[in-house]
């Protein structure tokens, strides 16, 4: 959207209105995929039959069903994968800028300047942001043993993506102007046996430490007040950067950004969780006390299946380590349901770790069977009414773990940052603790303003909270702006 935007397109979310239509997808599960076809073949119908002139796709759909979509979807113009980012000036027609705004951080890019590769994009006609690429032994190793392979997915490149965006590297937020995500790695080098991530995300690789801190500050200038550091394991920051604790390190830098009150992460592997990440979050008021920490089983056998490892017992150790070092932490993770071979008795062990882990919030997602990841040739498939059982009973068991934990919330008085009017009704104001992600956790409803007339999205406040829901909370402002 920046690279449009800084070309002079301009940008809507009608696509009634637009006649260029781009359409991100997904495709690492069946339900994602479907989502993508599903909002390709409505796009395909502005084209049609409305005003839209270009339909372009692109993102990890691209990655995997490159020569598929347009073989099949030829209202489709062009395609960008996720390593041909810059690509979509020249998919859309669109001439690229020819002078770049002057950056606030000069000594920053002319240092990046001077380490840029400099290699023309895949559109050809401007320079590529994309810094060295780095790789770690692990990933070298998994490489040479076939983990990124492509070969089961009929029409995809062979190419890995390697592109890492910048500081520099034009940007229009589409989230709520409080809160920005900041991609700090790309790519994963990890096994699991379930995950065509890798395949479809390439080898990982750190954006370079600078960059993301000067990204950091750009944002908190611009007005975000908090910042979310997103990767598919940023816990393993700067790995390949020939950093220790590169994570830890990062937070450090980053909370130390005047104005910046909360900064968090997501995606934490869970052997990767060092003391000096712990004391970093405990340490600074403005990383909020929250983990988000994906275990995807508790059973041994299954874990080992998923070539992920470890087991119920050492995640209660884990948890453990976790809960005394920062008091109070909130603790997110997701499990899948039905991976092959998974026995009754398995499922057994998955719902007392649940139960003994009593984790804030949790998401259940079923077993889905895909081409190219190591799992999609096992044996004991479970049968999807089983899976979806499983599901729901898992969900049924968070839901009254949940109830009552969120009982104990009722009294406390918190910041709060005010999201806006609730989708549902007028009356009420949504809201979020430092205990909640954006988009992916429960919420606090604001029913009661206190002595303001108004509140104003964006801007954070203390609150009580009144009363508590399964999974949401309901609270009165106390305070006015903090
Ligand atoms: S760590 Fe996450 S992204 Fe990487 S292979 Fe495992 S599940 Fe996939």
């Amino acid at each position: 959207m920046g690279l449009l935007d800084r070309a002079g397109a301009r940008l809507t979310s009608h696509p009634e209105e637009a006649e260029i239509l781009v359409v991100n997808t997904c495709s690492f599960i069946d339900t994602a995929k479907q989502e993508s076809v599903d909002t390709i073949l409505e796009m395909a119908c502005h084209k049609t039959e409305g005003r839209a002139r270009k339909l372009i796709v692109a993102g990890c759909l691209v990655e995997r069903y490159r020569d598929e979509i347009r073989k099949n979807i030829p209202e489709v113009d062009a395609v960008v994968g996720t390593g041909e980012l810059e690509a979509i000036l020249d998919a859309a027609g669109i001439a690229p800028a020819t002078t770049s705004p002057p950056s606030p951080f000069n000594i920053i890019t002319a240092v990046h300047a001077d380490t840029r590769s400099g290699k023309e994009s895949l559109a050809g006609t401007h320079k590529s942001a994309e810094p060295t690429v780095t790789s770690r032994s692990e990933g070298d190793h998994r490489e040479r043993a076939g983990r990124f392979r492509r070969d089961d997915w009929a029409g995809a490149s062979h190419l890995l993506p390697t592109y890492l965006y910048d500081e520099t590297t034009p940007r229009l937020l589409s989230t709520p102007r409080a809160s920005a995500y900041i991609k700090i790695a790309e790519g994963c080098d990890h096994p699991c046996s379930f995950c065509v991530i890798p395949n479809l995300r390439g080898k990982f690789r750190s954006r370079r430490f600078e960059s993301v801190v000067a990204e950091a500050q750009q944002l908190v200038a611009r007005g975000v007040q908090e910042i979310t550091l997103i990767g598919q394991d940023t816990t393993c920051y700067g790995e390949d950067l020939g950093l220790r604790d590169g994570l830890a390190t990062l937070l450090d830098a980053i909370a130390q950004i005047d104005g910046l009150r909360w900064l968090r992460f997501l995606y934490a592997y869970p052997n990767r969780i060092t003391g000096r990440l712990l004391e970093t979050i405990a340490r600074h008021d403005n990383i909020c006390k929250y983990l988000d920490l994906p275990l995807q089983h508790a059973s041994p056998a299954v874990l080992k299946r998923m070539k992920r490892g470890a087991g119920a017992d050492i995640f209660l150790k884990t948890l453990e380590k976790v809960r005394a070092a920062v008091p109070g932490i909130a603790l997110r993770t997701s499990f899948i349901v039905g991976f092959p071979g998974e026995s009754s008795s398995d499922f057994q062990v998955l719902e007392e770790f649940i139960t003994e882990a009593r984790f804030d919030w949790l998401g259940v997602f079923n077993y889905s069977d895909e081409e190219g990841s190591g799992a999609f040739s096992l044996d004991a498939k479970v049968p999807k009414r089983t899976i979806e059982s499983r599901r729901k009973r898992l969900m049924r068991l968070q839901q009254s773990i949940s109830r009552r934990a969120k009982k104990n919330w009722v009294g406390r008085e918190l910041a709060v940052l005010a999201e806006g009017e609730s989708a549902e009704t007028p009356l009420l104001w949504e809201g979020r603790t430092e205990f909640h992600a954006p988009e992916i956790d429960g919420k606090v409803y604001i029913n009661d303003f206190g002595s303001l007339e108004n509140l104003e999205a964006g801007q954070f406040y203390r609150a009580q909270i009144t009363e508590a829901h399964d999974y949401d909370l309901v609270a009165r402002i106390v305070s006015s702006k903090l």
